[in-house]
């Protein structure tokens, strides 16, 4: 795959640390400006910062993607940054505290949807302002392999990452007639801080999830960022509200 995004504008959430980091990193090496928009602003900057010492394009934004001033926000800054947004990959995303449902809190479910599902609604209501104007772009949602099966103990973070997928399927239906590509990808379980701190306090869990994956071993960020990519380019203009599943295997035992 030969992708060049030379002159084309990129923005992703979650983009300090984990897989946001590794797509914004595989946008700009690919030559797209990169805005760089995550909670933990300091974060953010330190992606950015290290992109910009490599000779990229790329700025920093504070952004809780949950808070729609805050996206409409974002998505003014990069414009009034880079003049126009191409790619949007909406990667900014949170685990909640493993429960069994009738033990699970109300303050979990609401902060999953709030930024799991809703954090994506408003990316994508801001970015497709944009866009529709522009009549071109590709947006790129973050679900997971919870989008595509249940997973005990994780019901709030399931019903989230199963919501991702319907709207990601009804705004590819709107936006399709005008060239604008959006789908979303469904990763396995990652190598990323997210999964680091979920099992912190039970490191042999790690072993468990690992024999669940037909490779045998976690995915790596990059390995996520590469399917971002692809989806994100002219490559994938076929693709409509289609979910991409790099999960080593997992959904198809
Ligand atoms: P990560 O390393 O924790 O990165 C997620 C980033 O999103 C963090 O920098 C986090 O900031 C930021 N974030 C959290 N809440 C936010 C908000 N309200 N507004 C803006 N940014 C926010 O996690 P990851 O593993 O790379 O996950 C990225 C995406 O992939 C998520 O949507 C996740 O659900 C999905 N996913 C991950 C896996 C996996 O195994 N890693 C599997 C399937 C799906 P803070 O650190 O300050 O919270």
């Amino acid at each position: 795959m030969n992708t060049s995004f030379d002159g084309k504008t990129a923005l992703v959430t979650g983009a300090g640390s984990g897989i946001g980091r590794a797509t914004a990193q595989a946008y700009a090496r690919a030559g797209a400006s990169v805005v760089l928009a995550d909670l933990d602003e300091a974060a953010a900057q330190a992606a950015a910062d290290e992109l910009t010492s490599q000779g990229h394009r790329a700025i920093a934004v504070r952004c809780d993607v949950s808070d729609e001033t805050d996206v409409a926000a974002m998505v003014a800054q990069t414009v009034s940054a880079f003049g126009r947004l191409d790619m949007a990959f909406n990667g900014a995303g949170l685990h909640v505290p493993v429960t069994e449902t009738a033990d699970a809190l109300a303050e979990d479910f609401d902060l999953a949807i709030a930024v799991n599902l809703r954090g994506v609604w408003n990316c994508m209501k801001h970015e497709l302002r944009q866009m529709r104007q522009q009549r071109s772009g590709a947006i790129v949602n973050c679900s997971s392999q919870s989008g595509i099966v249940g997973t005990a103990g994780l019901g709030a973070y399931t019903a989230s990452k199963h919501g991702v997928i319907g709207l990601t399927k009804s705004a590819a239906l709107e936006y399709a007639p005008l060239g604008i590509q959006i789908n979303v990808v469904c990763p396995g379980t990652t190598d990323t801080p997210m999964v680091q701190k979920a099992v912190a306090d039970a490191p042999e869990h790690m072993d468990t999830i690992i024999k669940e994956i037909p490779t045998g071993r976690l995915g790596r960020a990059e390995e996520i960022a590469s399917a971002v990519v692809w989806l994100s380019s002219p490559g994938a203009a076929f693709m409509v509200g289609q979910a991409v599943v790099p999960d080593g295997g997992y959904t198809v035992r």
